[in-house]
């Protein structure tokens, strides 16, 4: 007979079986013979994608585990039995099936119930809940013969119902009882957002509603009847009202009971039985009850690590989620509610688009301390590093709200987090960690996988590991994998030479022939500023305008406020007094805020979106084209007045600055690109601060190039010297060219240039001297690009069906009537938040 002692778990969930897990690394198995009990009939399954069920993924396609891994690891497993009794001065457990074990530590996962109110008539057979496989069989039964489902609850778990019925072919409703969705996790304005985004899906939000009985219904089974009179009728109702911790338990065996219910635990996860002990969602510590895995496993790893006499504590556990709800992405960071004492907001809706972000600082506005992302969530892994490592934000707390949207790339780097940063929640992986799995071989994200577990809970932090990962490989002179995304395994270099050479035409046939998938926010524009960049296609067209970031949908730059700023064109900032005449016109009758830009052209805001193709067709009439202010693509030729007025200027300047942005006006690049003349080296444009520099002198043009201002400024470097004017556009031509075809996403000519093999040199080689055989090629693609070009506001203007689009909301020509200005300096601005009593910009209506 074994001299080991005896350790029973009792439940087999997702936190069971973490705790068996580390109990096995711990080597547990050495003092204790281990016997796990699980109540249901299968061992441990992926619960958090319990959903995927519904898509075809079978019980196996979930399944975390395997009777064999139970048995290489010598575990006794009892499926499809529960412990009903707990004896604790004998210590022994008593199961359902009336078998007496003997225990020496006892370890409870039994995670916890659906709770369902006392409604009248909820207990009919037609009524659901959604937490097991099981659930999930009897739901799909009764889906069959049902035409409508509904959803008591609007959180988190009920949206995921929501969208099995939908997916089950039914007309889905949601009922929540609280004004907005998934109030624990989102403020009033992001859930209005994800409302109305869900409502865009075919699922219908009725909040603000009780339901008091569920009778029989005369259109359909069910009848579900509202306080307030109203009623809803359904074929089938899902319970998710909330979640109670399994702590049946306590009761007959005197166990202590938090507060909130949930079996009482210290800081070791010791019940206050010091032979018991209790993890995830059956646990309460100090009170609280966590209803997500990630606090569950780290329980699972401490009560393994006291087991083992590694004593580990539990200190709570950040409360993030990211999630995709409907097709909706939806996240929420530390106290997204602002509930902190001094916390102070800021917030930011782009309706159209469907955008909500809220970030939660403290008094002092330097430090994160909690957010929340609707209908985009891609700044979530950075705001989460900010929020869980307390780590400094950068001075202007509001920037981070905005970068990232118009596809800039803003916020923290990999290479900022210390190397204690937790980046993986759900299995408790720091920077450091996976710095460590890379020095010990760890070559691939699935590498990663294997031996560090990160990526593999939630999936949230996914975008950060793979990012710390490729920066340590590169430090450590390994090739990196560079696909765009997980739809294209190219870089965005690779994606432009084929669809030039197959001469692709629609992001259909490139990803057909190239992709994998339905395409997301990185590819889809990618390859729309290729097609445009290659063919200059236009970019609303039929098959392009769905790609398009929010400011080239609307041909427009969005503004803090949600409304727009028209820029027309004004090459080398020469401009008739006529026309300055329409601008000021313009700018009178749809009370435009007006302002000088800094490259030389005149900005007019405050457009709202059904003002634009108005104002457009003034402008169009008067003789301007659009200034593709919005773009990723040529913006300003800026210049001084050169040799016409000055009197220290050797060349045409004006006429110079003419020439270059009428010939490059519209062409689409990796990122955008500002050019600038000066007619002598005093530099009154400011030339070195450009992508394209020109500056005259006695021997002709000098041509710089790389350089830019923004966040990181960099001084261009000089290209050529003395080159007459015909000479300066071919360098350019090429230069350009050869950038758009080997540029990589967002990179500007300035990173493009630092990556360059070679550097300068090997540029100047590639240009000037045509060491690669290909300038002619570069000049000729330049020359179609020019000989295409139209002015895109032209087009749409013309165009009824495009202009469709062009409306506040989606079932309405009414302007929003939630926005608020004021007067300053005699001109109109948007009014700060303390000026207006609604802050948020327009939400999108959505028809009943
Ligand atoms: C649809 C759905 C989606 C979710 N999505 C997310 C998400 O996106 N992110 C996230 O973090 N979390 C999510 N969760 C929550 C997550 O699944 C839970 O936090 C996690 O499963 C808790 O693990 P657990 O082991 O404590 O409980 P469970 O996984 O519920 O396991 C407990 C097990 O114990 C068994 N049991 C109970 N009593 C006994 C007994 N007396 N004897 C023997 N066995 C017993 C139960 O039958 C069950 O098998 C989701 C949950 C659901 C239902
Ligand atoms: S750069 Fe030279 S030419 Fe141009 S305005 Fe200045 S001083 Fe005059
Ligand atoms: S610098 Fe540019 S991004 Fe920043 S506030 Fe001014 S205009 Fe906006």
């Amino acid at each position: 007979m074994s001299d080991k002692k005896t350790l029973l778990v009792a439940g087999n969930g997702m936190v069971g079986q973490h705790f068996l897990e580390a109990a096995v690394e711990a080597g547990l198995g050495e003092r204790y013979d281990i016997t796990v009990i699980g109540e249901e009939p299968r061992p441990a399954y992926d619960r958090v994608r319990l959903s995927e069920y519904f898509s075809g993924v079978g019980a196996e396609g979930l399944s975390l585990t395997t009777m064999e891994w139970f048995a290489d690891n010598d575990i006794t497993t009892c499926m499809g039995v529960k412990v009903d009794a707990i004896d604790r001065d004998g210590r022994r457990v008593t199961l359902s099936d009336g078998s007496v074990m003997h225990y020496d530590r006892l370890v409870l996962a039994t995670g916890s119930y659906a709770f369902v109110p006392p409604i009248e008539g909820i207990d009919r057979p037609e009524c659901f809940v959604y937490r097991t496989i099981e659930d999930l069989d009897a739901i799909i039964a009764a889906g069959g013969a049902a035409r409508s489902g509904a959803v008591l609850g609007g959180g988190l778990l009920g949206l995921e119902a929501a969208n099995a019925l939908k997916n089950l072919g039914l007309d889905a409703h949601v009922i929540q009882f609280a004004s907005t969705l998934m109030e624990v996790q989102l403020d009033g304005d992001g859930g209005r957002m994800l409302e109305s985004k869900i409502g865009d899906l075919g699922v219908k939000v009725r909040t603000n509603s009780n339901t008091r009985a569920i009778v029989d219904g005369d259109d359909h089974r069910l009848r579900l009847e509202f306080a307030d009179g109203g009623h809803l009728e359904t074929d089938l109702v899902v319970v998710s009202t909330g979640i109670r911790p399994r702590d049946e338990l306590c009761e007959a065996c005197g166990l202590e009971r938090g507060e909130r219910g949930g079996f009482a635990v210290d800081d070791q996860c010791r019940t206050s039985d010091p032979a018991i002990y209790a993890i995830g969602e059956c646990a309460a510590w100090n009170g609280r009850v966590f209803g997500l895995v990630a606090p569950g496993y780290e329980m699972a790893r401490v009560a393994a690590g006291a087991l083992a006499d590694e004593p580990r504590t539990f200190a709570g556990a950040d409360m993030s989620t990211k999630l995709k709800l409907l097709g909706v992405d939806v996240a929420s960071i530390g106290d997204s509610l602002g509930r902190t004492a001094g916390a102070q907001t800021y917030a930011f809706t782009d309706g159209p688009a469907g955008i909500y972000r809220r970030i939660v600082v403290n008094a002092e506005g330097n430090r994160l301390l909690g957010a929340v992302l609707v209908g985009d969530t891609e700044p979530y892994s950075n705001w989460l590093q900010y929020c869980i490592n307390d780590m400094p934000l950068p001075d202007q707390p509001e920037g981070l709200l905005i970068s990232g949207v118009d596809g800039e790339a803003g916020g923290l780097s990999a290479g900022a987090l210390p190397d204690t940063a937790q980046v993986c929640s759900c299995h408790n992986v720091s920077k450091g960690g996976i710095c460590n799995a890379v020095d010990d071989g760890a070559t691939t994200l699935g590498d990663l996988k294997a031996c560090t577990k990160a990526t593999t809970g939630c999936g949230g932090c996914t975008q950060l590991v793979t990012q710390i990962l490729n920066m340590e490989l590169e430090s450590r002179g390994v090739a990196v994998d560079r696909s765009l995304c997980e739809h294209f395994p190219y870089t965005r270099q690779e994606l432009y030479h084929l669809v030039r050479v197959e001469e692709h035409q629609t992001f259909e046939s490139v990803l057909e022939k190239h992709g994998k998938g339905l395409g997301c926010d990185v590819c889809k524009p990618t390859v729309g500023s290729i097609l445009a960049s290659c063919w200059n296609a236009y970019v609303l067209g039929d098959d392009t305008a769905q790609l398009q970031d929010t400011n080239d949908y609307y041909l427009a730059n969005m503004q803090k406020n949600g409304t727009y700023s028209v820029v027309p064109r004004v090459p080398g900032g020469e401009i008739t007094p006529e026309k300055l005449i329409v601008l000021g016109e313009v700018a009178k009758k749809y009370d435009l805020y007006t302002k000088i830009t800094g490259g030389q052209r005149i900005d007019l805001f405050g457009a709202t979106v059904e003002q634009l193709p108005e104002i457009w067709r003034e402008l169009i009439d008067a003789g301007f084209e659009t200034g593709q202010a919005y773009g990723k693509s040529v913006r300003t030729v800026k210049s001084c007045v050169g040799s016409t007025w000055c009197r220290y200027g050797l060349l045409d300047s004006v006429g110079m600055s003419l020439r270059i942005e009428n010939r490059y006006k519209g062409l689409r690049a990796p990122h955008k690109l500002k050019f600038a003349v000066s007619g002598c080296t005093r530099e009154c444009a400011e030339a070195q601060s450009k992508d394209v520099g020109v500056i005259a002198t006695e021997n002709g043009w000098n041509l710089y190039v790389c350089g830019n201002g923004g966040m990181r400024p960099r001084h261009a470097d000089l290209f050529a010297t003395g080159l007459d004017n015909d000479a300066l556009i071919q360098a350019i031509d090429r230069f350009l060219m050869f950038y758009i075809r080997t540029g990589d996403r967002l990179q500007r000519t300035s990173v493009w240039l630092e990556n360059l093999e070679g550097g300068l040199d090997y540029l100047r080689e590639v240009v000037l001297e045509d060491s690669l055989g290909i300038a002619a090629q570069l000049e000729s693609e330049m020359r179609d690009v020019v000989d295409t070009y139209e002015c895109e506001w032209k087009r749409t203007v013309e165009d009824p069906e495009r202009l469709r689009r062009f409306r506040s909301f989606v079932n309405s020509d009414r302007t929003d009537p939630s926005l608020r200005f004021t007067r300053e300096r005699g001109q109109r601005r948007p009014a700060d938040a303390d000026e207006q009593v609604v802050q948020s910009i327009p939400l999108v209506e959505v028809s009943a």
